[in-house]
Formats: C-alpha cells, sequence, structure tokens
C-alpha cells in the first residue's frame, strides 16, 4: 500500500485490477517480489487511460528500473517510440533483457547514464516525459525536458507524494527529510508554474500531470 489515507480505496482498486497481458504479469510480480518500485497498479491503470487519451508518439522517461512501465506504455499504444534512461548498470542490462523478451526493442531505446545529463544532449521532441527517477531531482528533469516537450506535450510525475510524506510531516522519515523538501519545492514550483496547469493525484504514490496553459 503507498498512500496511508487511501489504503482501503487503494486495496478495492487494487483488486479490480487485470494484467494487460502474462509477459507483464509476470515482470510486475517479479519485481514487487524483490522490491523495484515500479509504476503501482492504479498508477497503470491511470497511465493507460492517459495514454489512449493523448496517444504520444514519442515518450520520453526518466528512471526506466527493470523496464516495466516502459514496456506497458509501448504496448498500450502500438505506435508509440520511447527513450528511456537509466542509471544504474545492474537495472539498465536488465531492462535490456526484459525489452528484447518483449519484443520491443525496435521501439524502446534505454539510454545508459545520468538523466541530468543525457536530457541535456537530446535533441529529439517528445509528446510526453515520464518523470520517475531521483525524487530530489525532479525539478532538474522537469527543466532540462522543458525543451525537448512539444507544444502540447504533458509532463508525468511520478512518487510525488512519496508514502504520504510530501503531504504530512506526520509519515515523514528524518532521513528522507531533504527529499521530501524537495518534492514540496517541485511541486510548489509546478504549481505556480506560469506556462503549465498541474493536477496532482492521490493515486498509487501520487502522480502530478503537467499540461501547457492554453494561450489567450
Ligand atoms: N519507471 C519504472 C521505475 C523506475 S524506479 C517503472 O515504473 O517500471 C527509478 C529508477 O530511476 C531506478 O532504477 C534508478 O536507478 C533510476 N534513477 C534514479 N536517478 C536517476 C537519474 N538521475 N538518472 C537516471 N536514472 C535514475
Ligand atoms: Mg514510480
Amino acid at each position: 500500500m503507498s498512500i496511508i489515507i487511501n489504503d482501503l480505496v487503494e486495496a478495492y482498486i487494487e483488486g479490480l485490477y487485470r494484467s494487460r497481458n502474462n509477459f507483464l504479469k509476470n515482470l510486475r510480480e517479479g519485481a514487487e517480489r524483490e522490491g523495484v518500485p515500479i509504476i503501482t497498479k492504479d498508477t497503470e491503470n491511470f497511465l493507460s487511460v492517459l495514454l489512449s487519451i493523448h496517444r504520444p508518439e514519442r515518450i520520453l522517461e526518466i528512471g526506466t528500473a527493470v523496464g516495466y512501465s516502459a514496456i506497458f506504455s509501448a504496448s498500450v499504444i502500438s505506435k508509440t517510440k520511447i527513450i528511456s534512461v537509466e542509471m544504474d548498470e545492474h537495472m539498465y542490462e536488465r531492462a535490456l533483457i526484459n525489452i528484447e523478451a518483449s519484443q520491443m526493442e525496435n521501439r524502446i531505446s534505454v539510454l545508459k547514464g545520468d538523466a541530468r545529463e543525457i536530457i541535456s544532449d537530446l535533441n529529439e521532441s517528445f509528446d510526453m516525459v515520464f518523470i520517475d527517477a531521483a525524487k530530489g531531482h525532479y525539478k532538474s528533469f522537469f527543466e532540462g525536458s522543458l525543451k525537448l516537450l512539444k507544444p502540447k506535450g504533458i509532463i508525468v510525475s511520478d512518487n510525488v507524494l512519496y508514502k504520504g510524506m510530501t503531504a504530512s510531516n506526520e509519515f515523514l522519515l528524518k532521513r528522507k527529510r531533504t527529499i521530501v523538501k524537495r518534492m514540496r519545492a517541485y511541486l510548489e514550483y509546478l504549481y505556480h508554474h506560469t506556462e503549465f496547469e498541474t493536477a496532482i493525484l492521490s493515486i498509487g504514490d501520487g502522480v502530478a500531470v503537467s499540461v501547457r496553459k492554453v494561450e489567450e
């Protein structure tokens, strides 16, 4: 369970969940068993709706882990191409193996390195950016992605409520203080951004969706 206040509701929604296919089912089960922080089931459901509305042709993902969310997203929209960035060598290798096994290697490329550096070297443009990596750096990821985002592009940030810690000190673990402070600053920044509209949804571990304001 990820967000304390929503335990009951979340358990109910999780009960309705069905995996898209056996490959994703096995990948999710393996990742959950090991404690790899992949998107929660309700976040996955939300993403599939958002992807179906937005139909991105190109997605930039920051934080690949074992490739679950990338493979899932590619399976929702068959025309989508994804560039995903992962800095952990071991995760990177595992993602490549899983992506090959899913036969998505023509549609998902993984770049190895710190996304803060890698995105500044990219020249492609994207319809959607999915930020799902080190929580202390979301603002850098967001700002780094802006020049790559198409005018109607959206930025989705995962884990922004961080087990409830962002919303209340009641849940705050001392060793997470700095990260949580940075996440709060990020959400303040997003909410008061002059160019973006943002909604924070208490789905999974908290998802923020940001879209450019409509020009008058
Ligand atoms: N999106 C995945 C989960 C990603 S978990 C899914 O839902 O299936 C977060 C990952 O981000 C970890 O594997 C971690 O190694 C990676 N990461 C953390 N900071 C990063 C950075 N600065 N650049 C690239 N990857 C980073
Ligand atoms: Mg996440």
